[in-house]
């Protein structure tokens, strides 16, 4: 394909297309109005969790097998943003531990094991879980290495990044506003605008709508949990996610308050009071940061990838924005380039069937 494609929105999956369609030849421009992987995917905790999110958050099975596939491309996706960006990106594959256990931990056969509180000690002497379940395979990694990363590799490919607000949009054009001015970019349009998209002049119709989550960075004052947590416990649901530096992050939030950003009294002692239930040294932690961010939630939890209406779209990725990155870009450039079927539980379509 000849034609320019232009993404509008320079979070992750704006750069991880952006990277896909690049070092397949295309010449691609992303436009961010702000600073690129600035909102929710540098606000994310980079949980790389489809069964222990499914199971806690009654994730369809769709959304649980996109999850796993995505999951399934990421070392080999790693290794190639890493070389084309010159970037480390640590990627940290050591289980997760669920709180509870699941009668329908069935949940598409991953190897999951159920530990008592003597065996929670033994791997994790910083809980004081009584019974959890172990998923392996599962982990994290930062998303404030990633984005960075991404974006290195888009650009090494060949993609170019400018600044600026998408105003306007139509088949084959958009209208973008910088310092005062307009300027109008043509090509093949695609929405990576993430909680904003339905804000973007003519997707109001798209069913894309922000939920708020509210996120800390502590330092603890003892060995921290070495992989990631879901907490479950009599107050609240929440999870914990380390850092490779000793840091740790304790999430989050799901609010419906629009676009209102800021971090509450409320919704942080939610937070502490679901992780340290379950981690009680989390009482003497520093805290070292707050802030929120706006997922892309749709109506049935799943992302919308594929055309509607002329432009393309690949957005609405949820609470698992960054696991589902390596799917969706290989997903969309395969649909857009190749004219791959897009799965119809995932094309923006399915919201407006006739009937
Ligand atoms: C607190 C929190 C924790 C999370 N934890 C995890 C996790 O552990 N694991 C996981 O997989 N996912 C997690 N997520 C979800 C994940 O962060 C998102 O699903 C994902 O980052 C969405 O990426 P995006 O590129 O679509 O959106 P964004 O990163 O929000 O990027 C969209 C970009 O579009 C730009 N934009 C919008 N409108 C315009 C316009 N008109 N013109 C130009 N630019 C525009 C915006 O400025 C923005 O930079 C979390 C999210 C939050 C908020």
């Amino acid at each position: 394909m000849s034609e320019r494609c232009i993404l509008v929105g320079g979070g992750l999956h704006g750069c991880a297309l952006a990277f896909q369609l690049a070092s397949r030849g295309v010449e691609v421009v992303v436009v961010e109005r702000g600073v690129v992987g600035a909102e929710a995917s540098t606000a994310a905790a980079g949980m790389l969790a489809p069964t222990a999110e499914a199971w806690r958050h009654g994730g369809s099975a769709t959304a649980h097998s996109i999850g796993k596939a995505s999951l399934g491309l990421y070392p080999a996706w790693l290794a190639r943003v890493e070389a084309a960006s010159r970037c480390r990106v640590p990627l940290h594959l050591t289980g997760v531990l669920v709180e509870g256990v699941s009668s329908s931990l069935a949940v598409g056969e991953q190897p999951a094991r159920r530990l008592g509180a003597q065996e929670i000690a033994a791997i994790e002497p910083s809980l004081t879980l009584s019974e959890a379940t172990l998923v392996s395979g599962e982990g994290w990694l930062d998303p404030r290495v990633l984005v960075p990363a991404v974006q290195a590799a888009a650009r090494a490919a060949g993609a170019s990044f400018v600044s600026g607000e998408v105003v306007d949009v139509s088949a084959g054009a958009v209208t973008l506003r910088r310092e005062g001015a307009k300027d109008q970019l043509t090509g093949r349009i695609v929405i990576c605008a993430g909680a904003w998209t339905a804000c973007v002049p003519g997707l109001e119709r798209l069913p894309v709508r922000p939920v708020r989550g509210q996120m800390l960075s502590v330092r603890p004052s003892g060995p921290p949990p070495s992989r990631v947590v879901f907490c479950a416990g009599p107050l609240g649901s929440g999870y914990i996610v380390p850092r490779e530096d000793g840091r740790v992050l304790v999430g989050s939030t799901m609010e419906e308050v629009g676009f209102e950003r800021g971090v509450t009294a409320a919704g942080v002692s939610s937070i502490l009071a679901a992780a340290s239930h379950a981690w009680p040294g989390l009482a003497d932690a520093e805290v070292l940061e707050a802030w929120s961010g706006f997922r892309p939630a749709t109506p049935d939890g799943l992302p919308l990838l594929g055309e509607w209406n002329g432009v393309w779209v690949a957005t609405g990725h949820h609470r698992n924005g960054v696991l589902l990155a390596p799917f969706t870009a290989a997903m969309v450039a395969a649909a857009l380039l190749d004219g791959t079927a897009v799965d119809p539980a995932l094309a923006p379509g399915r919201f407006f069937l006739a009937g």
